[in-house]
């Protein structure tokens, strides 16, 4: 071979060399680096506790006295209950003998205003003073005026029933700040949790505002305000949604902390055993209830499903960077539980 040749044919294999690495390495370096934040789902301490955020009382439009709601939620397996009345926040020294250790009061209010024919309801979980409802120049003012007004008092803020009303879409939702709970299902049977008719669903709702980069945990609440005479579809019961918080002890610092982190999941029935998250693997692990049969879907970016499972251990590789991936188990009676977004680690 000549010499010309031998130096053509070295510096195309050298030039094919150097191509196959540039095309390798920068995909070997994506795969790397997938991995899901963790926080403290991996709390080996931890305990899960069932609570549930939102329920009236006679001292607003509810049917019964404080004493008796808390007495039925703690009869009927809570860990913990927040009393959360229209503009109105209960001492709660006067309920000491009912959040004795096992069962824990945190207080509440329902900061209820509105602008115009939009209802604008926003709770105050762990609140200590009374929070006055707020009024603003637009939609979007008001509802970061009542969502702050709970800040400043250092509680935490969940935003109530988008749908109730038709009152707040995702474009009013995603400019307000500050918050990190949203209620995604609510008991109450007026407030349009799916949607319908060309209005987005709470999950919807939920899912675009996670496509656009904020950092929202939806939760499952009764806002129930009927504990006496029947219990219907139609009524306003207690018992239909919660939240399963895990924490290092029952007290009111930890299940916020744990609430604001999305260290939970909701339910309207179907209870998790644990959630493991390990590198780029999530895995549900859920209690089988009964013959029971269980699907799985675990979604991302833009509300796409992105794998389902069948059974009573859920699992999903992490292979492409999605901004977020969320689970949604349903049982075969309708039940579900929403496990929290986990977000994708960033180096
Ligand atoms: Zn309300
Ligand atoms: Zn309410």
């Amino acid at each position: 071979m000549p010499w010309q040749e031998m130096v053509r044919s070295l510096s195309r294999r050298l030039f094919l060399l150097l191509a196959s690495a540039l095309i390798l390495l920068p995909s070997q370096g994506v795969s790397q680096e997938l991995r899901f934040e963790v926080g403290t789902l991996k709390c080996e301490a931890c305990s899960w506790y069932k609570g549930n955020t939102h329920t009236h009382t006679l001292e607003s439009d509810g049917d019964s006295p404080p004493e008796y709601v808390a007495e039925w939620y703690r009869d009927h397996g809570y860990d913990f209950l927040v009393l959360s009345d229209h503009n109105f926040l209960l001492d709660p020294a006067t309920l000491a003998h009912i959040s004795n250790g096992e069962f824990l009061l945190i207080p509440g209010e329902e900061v209820t205003s509105s602008f115009q024919d939009r209802a604008v309801h926003v709770n105050g979980l762990n609140l200590h003073t009374y929070v006055a409802p707020r009024e603003g120049e637009t939609l979007v003012q008001t509802i970061q005026a009542n969502v702050d007004a709970v800040r400043d008092e250092e509680g935490i803020p969940h935003i109530n029933h988008p749908n109730y009303g038709w009152s707040m879409g995702p474009d009013d939702l995603s400019q307000v700040s500050g918050y990190r709970l949203l209620e995604i299902f609510n008991g109450h049977p007026s407030v349009h949790n799916q949607g319908g008719g060309g209005y987005p669903g709470m999950e919807e709702v939920w899912d675009i505002l996670l496509t656009r980069g904020m950092r929202v945990y939806g939760i499952a609440v009764d806002d129930a305000h009927h504990f006496q005479g029947e219990f219907s579809k139609d009524r306003v019961n207690p018992g239909r949604g919660w939240v399963v918080v895990k924490a290092s002890e029952l007290s009111p610092e930890p299940i916020m902390e744990a609430l604001q982190e999305g260290w939970f999941y909701s339910s309207t029935g179907v209870d998790l055993e644990e959630i493991v998250v390990e590198g780029a693997r999530l895995e549900i692990r859920i209690r089988q209830r009964g013959n029971f049969k269980y699907t799985t879907t675990f979604i991302g970016s833009g509300g796409r499903v992105l794998a389902e499972s069948q059974g009573s251990t859920a699992t999903f590789e992490l292979t492409s960077p999605e901004a977020y991936v969320r689970a949604r188990v349903e049982d075969s009676g309708g039940n579900l539980a929403w496990v929290q977004p986990l977000f994708v680690e960033k180096f």
